[in-house]
């Protein structure tokens, strides 16, 4: 696995770093007095990507708070560009009066936050904000809603802390950069 990576462009300390900041804030803007004393959340993941980053997110917010998780599938299999977003599976119950707050690993087109939100405004959540580990330098990208970013970053395709190529790499500790070879064979 390792000798398919071509660079590191972000460290895992530097996530866990930054996670923290991210975190921090979060538990700023959702505790008395920016909300409610009595304010309900809903941590909202995009399977499969953003499960590394949820998992260490939610273990440095000390709120009261709900799990729900969605899968969107944008990029099947050797893609390494979006072929449109897919919401396949909801699992977040009733969102009635909840706020809620998405979790994705990357903005990209914008096309996931876009099909999300809705379909979580739909099922009754009182406030949909977003945060995303990582933003494309990408017009389509900043024009999107996103309350919460980690790191901007070039129009790379990136792996690791989550992200996948065909399904691989999502244990790679760092967000790396894969080798030409890897990725040549992709549409
Ligand atoms: P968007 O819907 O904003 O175009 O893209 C969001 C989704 O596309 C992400 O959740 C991720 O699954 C996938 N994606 C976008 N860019 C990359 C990338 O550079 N690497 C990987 N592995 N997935 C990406
Ligand atoms: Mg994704």
């Amino acid at each position: 696995m390792n000798l398919d990576i071509e660079r590191v462009l972000i460290s895992q300390h530097q996530i866990a770093r930054r996670v923290k900041e991210l975190a921090d804030q979060i538990v700023k803007d959702h505790s008395p007095p920016a909300m409610g004393i009595d304010a309900e959340i809903t941590i909202v993941p995009i399977l499969t990507g953003a499960l590394v980053f949820c998992s260490d997110l939610i273990r440095q917010i000390p709120l009261h708070m709900q799990i729900g998780m969605l899968t969107v599938s944008s990029y099947p299999g050797t893609s390494i560009r979006t072929q449109g977003s897919q919401v396949i599976s909801k699992q977040f119950g009733d969102l009635t009066g909840r706020h809620v707050l998405v979790l994705d690993d990357i903005l990209d087109s914008g096309g996931t936050i876009r099909a999300v939100v809705p379909v979580l405004k739909e099922a009754g959540a009182a406030s949909v904000k977003t945060c995303v580990l990582l933003r494309k330098d990408l017009p389509t990208a900043r024009q999107t809603q996103a309350d919460y970013v980690g790191f901007d970053i070039p129009d790379e395709f990136v792996v690791g802390y989550g992200l996948d190529f065909n399904n691989y790499y999502r244990n790679v500790p760092d967000i790396v950069t894969l080798k030409s070879h890897v990725i040549t064979k992709s549409p």
